[in-house]
């Protein structure tokens, strides 16, 4: 090979094509390509701006991309469909409650404001939301979880689909490193990646939150940074302390979205699943502690106070029931002694380091009560109720887990960035959970940050494509 030839060969592989890196210009510069970017987007371009969005992986989605696509909304045409009853008025008053009223009104009634048109915009870019898949979210009786088979990837694609319709550029693997203002007003971003330089009338920030960020963690979230990370790599608060340098004000940190997830394992993968599936949860001590078919960020709150971990406890029948396609998965678990297995319940308690007369004594007043489909200790559900009786017995560690964290940049109901001082920063707009003051302290549903990242991130590329003349 010719010297050239190996120069350029080199450069290929040192990832060097920042070298050919550009300068561009838009109008508007939307920095994070999950449900808030991509909505951000498309909105401004549907008002006529020229965008170009900025994802630092390779794959756009984030979070949300990860996420079960459930979206949140109250008066929707899917909850008529379906015969529910519902009203802005309790969405607004559950997500309040939720949030212990640390959160700010107003933002929460301009998410719940826009929820049921969001739903349908959704819809309309081909989600397929349908009355026969809504569900529960959180601990309200009303069915107002919007969901779809796709999950999360599919709402992404649907997302994409809209944006490159509608011309937005979309530059993977380009990461946006410092916003750049010029007399107190954004007026774009630097870059790494296939630009270097992203000029517009408005930044939109929509980076998501900072759960791949150990430092982060520590420092907004303490309590948590033993949780396990459910998240994709981007995730890093980048947005946040872009904002920060400028003088942005934040709120809201503390939680995460809670959830729950077997160690060492895929997430979703078969031992991973069997850690959430509704059987029998005992704390170290091999007492119940929580009614195991509660919302999931309820659970994850017990498992926190539990200490992080707790055990999954099920019989010989539970591990049949996972069929032949999941026995390879399981004997390995066994092997590697992530599930421990006792010929009697006493046996396995040694085996987790529980006392065995506590987890006896625990699974028999299960078994009994299972038995007359009735559980006095936490009032589960009775129809999830199933004795566990048949030995071997197995236990299987599952701690906290998190799908992301709570807290972010201050914004107003227009989705401008606010200053320490109170005044919104020209030109720089935030969307989705890089932003804080929509939830309190526990999240309070699933499909809660789908709807707020929709939300603000339409609200924000209406309002910056609103500064192009
Ligand atoms: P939201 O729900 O608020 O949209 P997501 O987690 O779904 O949040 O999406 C955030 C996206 O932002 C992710 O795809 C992430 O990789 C991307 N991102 C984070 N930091 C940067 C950055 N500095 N430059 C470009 N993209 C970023």
């Amino acid at each position: 090979m010719k010297k050239w030839m190996l120069i350029l060969l080199a450069m290929w592989l040192c990832g060097v094509s920042a070298v050919w890196a550009q300068s561009l210009e838009c109008d508007v510069v939307v920095i994070g390509g999950g449900g808030a970017g991509l909505s951000a987007a498309i909105e401004a371009a549907d008002r006529g701006a020229k965008v170009i969005l900025l994802e630092k992986m390779a794959f756009l989605g984030g979070e949300t991309g990860i996420s079960g696509g459930t979206i949140q909304g109250a008066e929707t045409v899917v909850q008529s469909k379906a015969g529910v009853a519902d009203s802005r008025r309790d969405l607004f008053r559950y997500w309040m409650e939720a949030g212990h009223y640390k959160n700010d009104p107003e933002l929460v009634r301009a998410v719940v404001d826009m929820s049921a048109a969001n739903v349908e915009w959704l819809m309309k870019l081909g989600v397929a939301y349908e009355p026969r898949n809504l569900g529960l979210g959180g601990w309200t009786p009303v069915p107002r979880a919007h969901r779809t088979p796709g999950g999360g990837a599919e709402l992404i694609k649907a997302l994409e689909k809209a944006a490159r319709d509608r011309g937005v550029t979309i530059l993977l693997g380009t990461k946006a490193t410092e916003l750049v203002s010029e007399n107190g007003r954004v007026v774009g971003v630097r870059a790494e990646g296939k630009a270097s330089l992203v000029k517009g009338k408005a930044v939109i920030i929509a980076t998501g939150g900072f759960a791949a960020n150990p430092e982060m963690v520590k420092q907004y979230a303490p309590d948590y940074v033993d949780s396990l990370p459910i998240t994709t790599p981007g995730i890093t608060g980048d947005g946040i302390r872009m904002a920060q340098a400028l003088g942005a004000k934040t709120r809201g940190f503390g939680g995460v979205i809670g959830f729950r997830k077997v160690k060492d394992v895929p997430y979703g993968s078969t031992i991973d699943g069997l850690g959430r599936q509704v059987i029998m949860y005992v704390n170290k001590a091999g007492k119940r502690f929580v009614d195991e078919n509660a919302y999931y960020a309820l659970i994850a709150e017990a498992i926190h106070n539990q200490g992080g971990v707790v055990y999954q406890i099920f019989d010989e029948k539970k591990r049949e029931a996972l069929g032949s396609a999941g026995q390879k998965d399981f004997d390995e678990a066994l092997a590697s002694g992530l599930i421990k297995q006792g010929a009697t319940i006493e046996e396995l308690a040694t085996q987790l380091g529980i006392p065995p007369e506590a987890l006896a004594s625990t699974l028999a007043e299960f078994n009994g009560n299972a038995a007359k489909g009735h559980d006095p200790v936490f009032w589960r559900d009775a129809a999830t109720l199933v004795p566990l009786t048949t030995p071997p017995y197995y236990g299987l560690p599952v701690f906290h887990a998190n799908l992301g964290t709570l807290g972010g940049l201050v914004i107003n109901t227009d989705a401008q960035v606010i200053h320490t001082s109170g005044e919104a920063i020209p030109g720089l707009y935030a969307a989705g959970s890089v932003t804080g003051g929509f939830f309190g302290d526990v999240y309070p549903a699933g499909g809660s940050a789908v709807a707020m990242a929709v939300a603000t991130g339409r609200i924000a590329g209406a309002n910056a494509a609103s500064l192009v003349k």
